[in-house]
């Protein structure tokens, strides 16, 4: 989001460049000072973002000093009779794409501050005789928060479902493409080896057929679960298609990623889902440092589970890709 924010940023702080430079002959040129510092300070904040330990924390520090420079305007160009009170809301639209509730309560209670330091503040007997100065801009922050918050939540809504697989909560076959592609590009320059799990559950046309679909759905979310449950956060599960699930495993090598789907088979073994037996069947691939090609690392892993599948199920083979070999 803050990519798509950056150009729209910069192209908003200029239509109120314009629009400074256009009413200079009245107000005087040098009210494009505390834009321009506005615009230079988020620039340095935002760069380096992406590395920050914790982003969200600049992202906070630019906004308001964003905010103190609007303020800071409005005070020099008349407080309550400075048009620019209404400027102050214009920041809160973009609260919604960067920070939680408490965040966004926090940049909405803030400026609800500035609007009232700007005009009662600066000139309080001039908001006395002319209160809608100051009414009128904080209604029309609180109109503005209401309504680009429930934007907001339905633009992170509509995002999470297109990556999201709604039964088991376990990231979707399109989130898996994208991930492969991001790694297929970046092979050559982060030398790891990257290890590839495709899992099928066994027999599981029969647990739909004695049991129902329902049944079946529970199978899937408990087994997505316990899938979950034994990986670290930073190798990533997907359900790419009915009973099928893929793990990437950035780092592991091919007796590494063996091991894991040992535990995820033994896991899913366990215990029964629901009063029924579940097993499944595990291919395994692992690319060696520098060399992962999604698709090539994806059919031999697809090869290896078929063979799985041939041996009797409810087992874990290791493909042979070139130099590497799984036992
Ligand atoms: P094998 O051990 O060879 O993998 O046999 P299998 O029966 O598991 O294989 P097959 O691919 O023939 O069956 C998969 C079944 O998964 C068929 C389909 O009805 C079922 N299925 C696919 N998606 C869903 C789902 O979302 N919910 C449920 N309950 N069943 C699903
Ligand atoms: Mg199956
Ligand atoms: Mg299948």
């Amino acid at each position: 989001m803050e990519q798509r924010l950056g150009p729209r940023r910069v192209a908003s702080m200029a239509i109120l460049g314009v629009a400074l430079i256009a009413t200079g002959p009245w107000l005087g040129y040098w009210t494009i000072i505390p834009l321009l510092g506005s615009g230079l300070f988020f620039a340095v904040m935002s760069r380096g973002t992406a590395q920050a330990s914790r982003p969200e924390y600049r992202m906070a520090a630019a906004w308001v000093g964003a905010q103190l420079a609007i303020a800071g305007s409005v005070a020099l160009t008349g407080g309550p009779r400075s048009p620019a009170v209404s400027w102050l809301v214009i920041p809160v639209i973009t609260l919604g794409a960067r920070f939680s509730g408490r965040g966004v309560s926090a940049g909405v209670g803030l400026t609800a501050v500035l609007i009232g330091a700007t005009t009662l503040g600066v000139d309080s007997t001039w908001v006395w005789h002319h209160p809608a100065d100051m009414i009128f801009p904080l209604a029309m922050l609180a109109a503005m928060a209401v309504l680009s918050t429930a934007l907001m939540g339905s633009d992170l809504a509509h995002r999470s479902a297109s990556i999201i697989d709604p039964l088991t909560s376990m990231l979707n076959r399109a989130s898996l493409n994208a991930r492969a592609a991001e790694l297929t590009a970046q092979a050559g320059i982060v030398q790891q080896p990257i290890g590839l799990l495709v899992g099928d559950l066994d027999c599981f046309k029969s647990i739909n057929d004695t049991h129902g679909h329902a049944i079946g759905d529970a199978v899937l979310r408990d087994v997505a679960y316990r899938i979950r449950r034994e990986l670290h956060a930073y190798d990533l599960a997907y359900r790419i298609g009915g009973e099928e699930f893929v793990v990437l495993m950035p780092g592991a090598g091919a007796g590494r990623s063996a091991e894991v789907a040992e535990n995820l088979r033994l896991a899913v073994a366990a215990e029964e889902v629901a009063g029924i037996a579940v097993t499944m069947s595990f291919g395994v691939a692992a690319a060696p440092p520098g060399t992962f090609d999604y698709a090539e690392t994806f059919a031999a892993a697809d090869a290896a589970l078929y063979e799985a599948k041939a041996r009797g199920r409810d087992q874990v083979v290791g493909a042979s890709l070139p130099a590497v070999a799984v036992a």
